[in-house]
């Protein structure tokens, strides 16, 4: 019996493991399909608290394993694959085997959204990917785009024209959600072109198989055309990871795990933390925030309950 497995390695998780750790709990860390979560595939953060010149997400994120496994956290690789309450505790299922514990921090975080058009899982890897900051670099001198108009676009969009010859910026509307700064150095840049009101409808490709392009619809007049580029960088969201939980955690409608109190979710026990329960916020910080309150949560839960 574990005294508490913490579900995740972002902001979130790794936080929940560094307070859990300190706190002589020896949590157990479970890393699953995208160890060190969002921050790990992104560029500069600067706006971590602490950092005058910014960080690296994935130095960050290092930093925050590395402060964790030294007061005695422990890390596997794993997925959840199933979860049930059983009187007081939590078993889980990993891969292939049962776990128990007596509390469980749910901080597995938010994945890519994909637009769902024909082709899109075949294509991903030969010119179709959701992070800049993996598969940018291959892309070196040739037309690409991104798709979205938050944060996550507008970064991805800059990011990009250190190797593309051209970005374009792909937006349903005729305005950017992203924040004013990330916009405006997105729209401001010499190689960055903005398509607005405008959305892919089909992915185009050479004889091997490549992406060479894509239809954009236009959302105002329903006109169609082709756009010539050699890579298409989807940044338009995420969604909760939360399948192994469904039926048994309560969820809002897109999947996002409720909080009661603090970060108690509605099974005695079992706390949220992070993206996975945060539709409003989702930064960085906020989740490192969650993090330590549900350790915090968790803490106290086992106190009250010998
Ligand atoms: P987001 O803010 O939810 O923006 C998603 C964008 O994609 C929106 O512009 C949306 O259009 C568009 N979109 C959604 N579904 C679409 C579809 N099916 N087809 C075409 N377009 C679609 O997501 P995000 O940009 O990933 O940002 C998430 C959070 O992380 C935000 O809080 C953001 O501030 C934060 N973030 C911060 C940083 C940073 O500070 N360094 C970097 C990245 C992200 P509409 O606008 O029309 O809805």
């Amino acid at each position: 019996m574990e005294k508490m497995i913490i579900v995740g390695t972002g902001c979130a998780g790794l936080t929940a493991a560094v307070y859990a750790a300190r706190a002589n709990f020896a949590p157990l860390v479970l890393e699953g399909h995208e160890p060190g979560g969002q921050l790990s595939t992104t560029t500069l953060v600067e706006n971590f608290p602490g950092f005058p010149q910014g960080i690296e997400g994935p130095e960050l994120i290092m930093g925050m394993k590395a402060q964790a496994e030294r007061f005695g956290a422990r890390f596997e690789y794993a997925t959840v694959t199933e979860f049930e309450p059983a009187g007081g505790h939590v078993r889980l299922k990993l891969d292939d085997k049962w776990v128990e514990t007596e509390t469980l921090v749910i901080a597995s975080g938010a994945s890519a959204k994909w637009l769902g058009l024909p082709r899109e899982k075949e294509l991903v890897g030969h010119g179709l990917t959701s992070c800049a900051t993996c598969d940018g670099a291959f892309y070196r001198n040739v037309p690409v785009c991104v798709v979205g108009g938050g944060d996550s676009a507008c970064e991805e969009a800059t990011f990009l024209t250190r190797f593309a010859s051209k970005v374009y910026l792909i937006h349903r509307r005729d305005s950017l959600r992203a924040s004013k700064i990330m916009a405006e150095r997105a729209i401001n840049h010499p190689k960055v072109e903005m398509v607005w009101n405008s959305a892919p409808v089909e992915y185009l490709t050479d004889t091997e198989g490549e992406m060479r392009g894509v239809v954009l619809q236009d959302t105002v007049t329903g006109e169609k055309r082709e756009l010539e580029v050699k890579c298409v960088f989807v940044a338009i969201g995420h969604t909760p990871n939360t399948g192994p939980f469904k039926g048994k955690l309560d969820m809002d409608a897109d999947g996002y795990l409720l909080q009661r109190q603090g970060t108690h979710t509605n099974i005695p026990g079992v706390f949220a933390a992070g993206d996975v329960a945060d539709r409003t916020y989702r930064q960085a910080i906020t989740a490192a925030g969650q993090g330590c309150a549900a350790a915090l949560d968790a803490e106290r839960y086992m106190s009250h309950h010998g």
